[in-house]
């Protein structure tokens, strides 16, 4: 049987480039395999990024392009004009599938894979999880580190006395009788998958680990031919001052599309950024970031519109040439200060929280 390859995807973003520093400080044996889903139309700041990534773990992160050979000047152009000008969008999303999952669903083959994704702990989200068989999804930043489909598998009513088995030899000593109790509650109305799973998180991290792990043993998951597994130790579970902060410690430091740049308008000041990694055209960036590339990198807000032609926008219904009219400029900055002073905004004090919470989850395998 085929070696299981331990892979990590670079979205450009912060939180994949924190995961990729704590597999090496905290699991330096693992032989990780780093790429990245290179579209061409990344921002420097995300390039410069994956470089200082790279010096930092000591190997090459692997560029997936998903269009080699092609004499377009970027993967992105050679696709877009296959598909004859069409601009993506949040209902047809060609560039996710054309430039990051096949490209990705190529690189991996059918090897058996272990991806390791960087959702943090305090997020409500799963990743993308592939469809394929041998590619499963590991979430070291969370207190749950396993995906879905093993976690509702392992779960399964029809599995509870597998489950208790392997609960009772991994023993939890005086917290054994509770644990055994809670495995043996089936799933029902009252008592969810999500409950089960947070009692027995509670009741020890490493233990149910352990549990899954050897459930996984009797299935054709990737982990089942590994002996060991560490990140079944891990009980770390890290939030968003933690990814600033490894990132910051570490010298690989913060892509400067993050920083907040403050602006007035009318007397009253806001401040905005980039929520995100991902092309600098990306659909799924909110107004008031269209202004910030407008404002702040001019020549690429040009490049961006020069796409918009034969009827196809980035934004529906407001053409970039719209969106660039002073008198909108400043109504997309007001409404936006007014936005963030809302009193359901004060959740977080943080503009990027806010800038990402008003969208859409996005596109998980560009973002992450
Ligand atoms: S960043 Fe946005 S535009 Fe670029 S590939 Fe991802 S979803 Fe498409």
């Amino acid at each position: 049987m085929s070696k299981v390859r331990h892979l990590l995807g670079i979205s450009g973003g912060k939180d994949s480039a924190a995961l990729a520093i704590y597999m090496k400080q905290n699991y330096p044996h693992l032989d990780i395999e780093y790429y990245t889903s290179d579209t061409g139309k990344e921002l420097d700041e995300t390039y410069q990024l994956i470089s200082n990534l790279e010096n930092f773990l000591g190997k090459k992160i692997i560029r997936l392009t998903g269009a080699n050979n092609s004499s377009a000047p970027t993967p992105f152009d050679h696709f877009i004009k296959i598909y004859k000008g069409y601009i993506p969008s949040t209902n047809a999303r060609w560039c996710t599938k054309k430039l990051k999952l096949e490209p990705f669903e190529d690189f991996v083959g059918n090897d058996p894979v272990i991806s390791y994704v960087g959702i943090r702990g305090d997020e409500e989200r799963d990743g993308y999880i592939s469809t394929k068989s041998n590619i499963q999804s590991i979430f070291p930043f969370r207190k749950n580190i396993w995906s879905e489909d093993v976690i509702s598998k392992f779960f399964a009513n029809t599995n509870i006395p597998l489950v208790e088995k392997l609960y009772i030899e991994n023993l939890l000593g005086d917290k054994s009788a509770r644990a055994i109790e809670i495995i043996c509650t089936k799933i029902s109305a009252s008592f969810n998958q999500q409950q089960k799973l947070t009692q027995l998180l509670d009741l020890g991290i490493k233990e149910f680990n352990s549990a899954v792990f050897e459930f996984i043993k009797t299935t054709n998951y990737p982990l089942a031919i590994e002996e060991n597994f560490p990140l079944v130790c891990n009980e770390d579970i890290l939030v968003r001052a933690d990814i600033f902060k490894l990132l910051e410690d570490s010298g690989v430091g913060v892509p400067a599309y993050y920083k907040e740049v403050d602006f007035e308008v009318n007397g009253k000041k806001g401040s905005y950024a980039r929520s995100r990694s991902g092309c600098f055209f990306c659909f799924y960036q909110q107004k008031i970031e269209w202004v910030w590339l407008y404002e702040q990198h001019p020549d690429l807000f040009a490049k961006a519109m020069e796409y918009e032609k034969d009827g196809y926008t980035w934004i529906q219904d407001e053409p970039l040439t719209e969106l660039t009219k002073p008198e909108r400029i400043l109504q997309i900055k007001e409404d936006f200060i007014k936005r963030s002073e809302r009193p359901d905004k004060v959740k977080s004090p943080f503009l990027l929280d806010i800038l990402a919470e008003e969208e859409e989850e996005g596109c998980a395998s560009c973002f992450i």
